[in-house]
């Protein structure tokens, strides 16, 4: 069985509760959203179809016991499941990063999930999946990204939806990064009293202007 992967690295967790952390990042091929702000364009595409032996390997070698699967959408190849399911198994945490269209269902339960709300300036906000939330754990977490004040409402506006199946500190308010001033959004969270957490891309601040392998 392979599956098309766009690269592997080694490089520092900037996107969920674990930014900051060493982790080596699996970027699989293709996506089934074409977002407007899209920063990976270049995994749409493509990709080279490695064996899950082989996968297991190149990750070996960086002795690091947190790997995020990442994409385009993993979850757009059928097999990326296993992987995961392989990947919890050898002991690895492993953390899966899904745009919010696709069911989740099959995802193994040891894997925590770091799902999107697409919001409207995206161009895909019509795309979530809503019983994706009902699948969610409490490790899960839920990402908004946020360009403007119209993408601000509308993920405060869903939080409702969110409560009942995830604590608000999992929610993730993040800056399109170069859209919005990060002084803005910790300004509008203040002052509505939202309990979410303001977000960075942490990686971005690290290594700004640099797209592949970070
Ligand atoms: S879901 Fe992610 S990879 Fe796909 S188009 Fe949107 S931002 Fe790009």
């Amino acid at each position: 069985m392979t599956i098309n992967v766009n690269e592997i690295f080694h490089s520092i967790q900037g996107e969920s509760l674990d930014a900051g952390l060493p982790c080596v990042f699996i970027r699989l091929s293709g996506c089934n959203l074409r977002c407007s702000y899209c920063d990976t364009r270049y995994a749409w595409e493509n990709g080279i179809p490695m064996e899950l032996g082989e996968i297991e390997e190149r990750i070996a070698f960086f002795h690091c016991n947190l790997v995020e699967i990442t994409g385009g959408e993993p979850l757009f190849q059928a097999e990326t499941p296993m992987l995961i399911s392989r990947l919890v198994t050898l002991g690895y945490k492993v953390l899966l990063e899904t745009n919010g269209s696709l069911d989740i269902g099959r995802v193994d339960e040891n894997c925590i999930k770091i799902m999107d709300i697409k919001c409207p300036s995206s161009g895909e906000s019509e795309a979530f999946v809503l019983r994706n939330l009902s699948l969610l754990n409490p490790r899960d977490q839920i990402k908004f990204v946020i360009a403007d004040e119209q993408d601000y409402r509308f993920s405060k506006n869903r939080l409702p939806l969110i409560s009942p199946h995830l604590a608000m500190d999992h929610v993730l308010f993040s800056p399109a990064y170069g859209k919005l001033p990060l002084d803005r959004l910790a300004g509008w969270i203040l002052s509505d009293g939202l309990k979410v957490r303001l977000h960075l891309q942490l990686h971005k601040i690290i290594w700004p202007g640099i797209e592949k392998g970070v």
